[in-house]
């Protein structure tokens, strides 16, 4: 370090809100620490940087953005940037080089006040060293508080803010005992299946005077915590029981979310949902009509017996059907289940509409960034003009530049991503109606969710068990209104379907 003539440097001092409170990490005593380094080194300070309480990620830290583009505009003014230790400056090894790249470009140094600052080779590696060290640190206490997290949720603590109906003091989850009645009201006006969700926030407002957004009604419906559970697949795959009341009970929640059908039908807990047995609660007890539930029970060498079976108390005649018995029956049935006319043309004409509209918003899509694209090269064009006349200097030439190729590549890639209708629309159709009339195959073939939902759409009221056969309730297939049948059929092909159909 050349000390003859007087260099200039800034300082940059940081303390997080969990260093605050120990000792030896003062802004103070920092800013102390690296005045009193500044002098040894001949240096004068022109200008100090405080960052307070903010986090270890670079990129949240704005007193460092500050100084960096003070830096980049009186770079020819600053020598050093002094810091009390190197992990002031950046937390992990990318950022550290990131940061040095810059700087370096700036011809300025970085300055530590406690560490090593030599330019060789050991005092390199040992800067190295020291922010490999903080980058570990850093990463195990990431690692330490997700862990802690993770625990807690199975111990069953609630880790995030209270949802509508509960409080949270000093860390639990208790009833809000004005809100949580309100709470119980909206999944009972929803299982009654009698109100639409329009009507339920007049019910609410006209006798709560309490607004609910039908957004948030919706994951208010869907959401575990109101009958006692947590589900959080970032921390743990399961669904855990919390430490917490419930508001529901889980056969009302249950309720809720046959009638929503909704994504986190699949997240309830086994009692509730599997896909081991895809028509418990669709099968109806021949005696009591109260739909079948499933289990397994342990015989004799341990084997283990699955069940559908009537789980009503007051119900005389327990009804108990092996789950491959029901399951072959029921497929057996669904073979003897065929569209009518009637429906095949909807489904026909249905299919057309999709298809058409399909190809019409693929056509524009790729029309307007197909024609961005060219904008975009011709933009390139003039740019390489301008450049090449010397109008403009080699840093604008190469910002613009990278800009636009950023854009070009943007646009190419959701180019290539924008699904192609490529399908012929007749072997469309053929599938669409071949899966209509094997509709014990499309039944065999679908994940739990779709299985249940092509239940619901043939037999909206469920089937009843008889030893002999099926009976249907009051809604059979045949008597599906026209175009009833259209939107859910259409949303059981997958759209993948459309693909594999196209290619030879
Ligand atoms: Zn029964």
């Amino acid at each position: 370090m050349n000390n003859k003539t007087i260099k200039n440097a800034v300082i940059y001092t940081r303390v997080s809100s969990v260093e605050q409170a120990e000792c030896g990490f003062s802004l103070a005593r920092q800013e102390e620490e690296c005045k009193e380094f500044a002098l040894k080194q001949g240096c004068s300070v022109s200008k100090i940087f405080v960052e307070k309480g903010e986090s270890a990620k670079t990129v949240d830290r704005t007193e460092l953005k500050n100084m960096l583009e003070y830096c980049a505009q009186n770079k020819k003014n600053i020598d050093y940037i002094i810091v009390w230790k190197l992990d002031r400056l950046s937390r992990n090894m990318n950022d550290h080089y990131a940061l040095s790249a810059f700087l370096g470009k700036l011809d300025i140094d970085i300055l530590s006040a406690t560490e090593n600052n030599q330019n060789d080779a050991v005092g390199k590696l040992t800067r190295n060293m020291l922010q490999a060290f903080s980058q570990f640190e850093n990463d195990q206490k990431s690692e330490r508080v997700i862990a802690g997290m993770k625990q807690a949720l199975i111990e069953g603590k609630w880790l995030w803010r209270a949802p509508l109906g509960y409080k949270l003091i000093d860390g639990e989850l208790l009833i809000d005992e004005e809100k949580a009645p309100m709470v119980r009201k909206i999944f009972e006006l929803y299982a009654s299946g009698l109100y639409k969700h329009s009507c339920i926030n007049k019910y609410i407002k006209k006798h709560y005077n309490y607004e609910i957004p039908t957004v948030s009604l919706y994951s208010m419906l869907k959401n575990l915590v109101y009958c006692g559970k947590m589900y959080c697949p970032s921390l743990h795959k399961e669904v855990v029981k919390g430490k917490f009341e419930a508001i529901v009970s889980d056969e009302l929640f249950a309720k809720v979310q046959s009638m929503l059908g909704g994504n986190r039908f699949q997240a309830l807990t086994n009692r509730i949902n599997s896909a081991e047995f895809p028509l418990r609660q669709f099968v109806l007890c021949p005696f009591c009509g109260t739909p079948l539930t499933a289990s397994k029970s342990t015989g004799s060498k341990n084997k283990k017996y699955a069940y559908y079976h009537c789980y009503n108390s007051s119900c005389k005649t327990k009804v108990r059907i092996p789950k491959n018995t029901l399951e072959k029956m029921f497929i057996e049935f669904l073979s003897t289940v065929k569209p009518n006319k009637e429906c095949i043309e909807t489904v026909k004409k249905s299919l057309k509409e999709q298809y058409s509209s399909m190809s019409k918003e693929f056509n524009k899509n790729h029309n307007d960034l197909s024609k961005k694209l060219t904008e975009l090269k011709s933009t390139k064009d003039k740019l390489v003009d301008l450049y090449i006349q010397g109008k403009i200097d080699d840093t604008i030439y190469q910002s613009k530049l990278d800009s636009i190729k950023k854009e070009e590549n943007e646009i190419s890639i959701t180019l290539n991503e924008l699904k192609t209708p490529k399908a012929n629309f007749n072997s469309c159709l053929d599938y669409v109606l071949n899966s209509l009339e094997n509709l014990e195959n499309l039944w065999l073939d679908n994940d739990l969710e779709t299985k249940q939902k092509l239940q619901k759409l043939i037999f909206p009221s469920g089937l009843i068990y008889e030893e002999t056969g099926f009976r249907t309730g009051s809604n059979p297939w045949f008597d599906i209104k026209k175009g009833a049948l259209m939107a859910p059929i259409f949303y059981m092909v997958p759209p993948r379907e459309f693909e594999s159909l196209s290619t030879p």
